[in-house]
């Protein structure tokens, strides 16, 4: 801890996205200096610590204590504390809590570093074979509400597109996208850095009907073709 009047650092620390060999050095390095760890599953982020023999304290921050806790973590980087604060998997503040904490932290001005590593749309885009030059990544779709203007609104969109999926609704959502954007090609990455990667490429009607032969399991990232001019006119629109 900083004896100064000075705060202390928020670093925003990426973690493997399954595979725990994908740590940087200087996450290590981090979580092993700092004074708190923030992190969205205790447990979880535990096994990371242990696998490095990390031994900090942890306070837990996830989407639905965030509002709470946010407070007390800038509290103690006003003390000049330094805290780490990572997800359960990849990237802080990518489909995952970190946004509400960094917005608090400017107003305080207090330092943020970002400690960069895996995150699975990154990994997923730069295997896809689609163009990788200009991208927008939609993390995941809304349930219900705003489920269908979101699919109209991307579907003259030209750049590639990024979605994270569950295992629960993959094929609905490969489903609707063929229906909204054609037989567009897609590629549907499960389970990347872990034993059962997989990924299938190919028009959307292909690769529907090659998972559709088995049970989804596990984390999906689709990464689907941008819009090619009249290619794709023959999608609902
Ligand atoms: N912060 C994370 C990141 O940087 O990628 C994302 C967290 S988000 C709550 C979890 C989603 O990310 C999963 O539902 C899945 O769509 C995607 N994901 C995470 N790990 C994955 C993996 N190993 N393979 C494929 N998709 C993954």
């Amino acid at each position: 801890m900083d004896s100064s009047n000075s705060p202390g650092t928020l670093y925003l620390v990426a973690t493997p996205i399954g595979n725990l060999d994908d740590v940087t050095y200087r996450a290590v390095k981090i979580l092993s200096s700092v004074d708190l760890i923030a992190a969205e599953d205790t447990r979880k982020t535990k096994i990371l610590l242990d696998h490095y023999n990390i031994a900090k304290p942890m306070l837990s921050y996830y989407s639905f204590n965030e509002k709470q806790r946010a407070p007390q973590l800038i509290e103690k980087l006003l003390q000049g504390q330094s805290i780490a604060l990572v997800s359960d998997a990849g990237t802080p503040g990518i489909s995952d809590p970190a946004f509400f904490i960094v917005r608090s932290a400017l107003e305080h001005s207090i330092p943020i570093i970002p400690i960069p590593g895996a995150s699975a749309c990154i990994s997923a885009l730069i295997i896809s074979g689609l163009p990788t030059d200009s991208f927008v990544f939609e993390g995941f779709l809304p349930l219900k509400k705003g489920r269908k203007t979101k699919f109209e609104s991307l579907r003259t969109e030209p750049r590639t597109i990024i979605f994270y999926e569950s295992p629960h609704r993959v094929l609905k959502t490969l489903n609707e996208i063929s229906t909204y954007f054609g037989d567009r090609r897609v590629v549907v990455a499960r389970e990347l850095t872990k034993k059962f990667e997989e990924v299938v490429r190919g028009p959307v009607s292909s690769v529907l009907k090659e998972l559709s032969a088995k049970t989804p399991r596990g984390e999906y990232v689709i990464v689907v073709e941008g819009f090619q001019d009249d290619r794709h006119l023959s999608a609902k629109g």
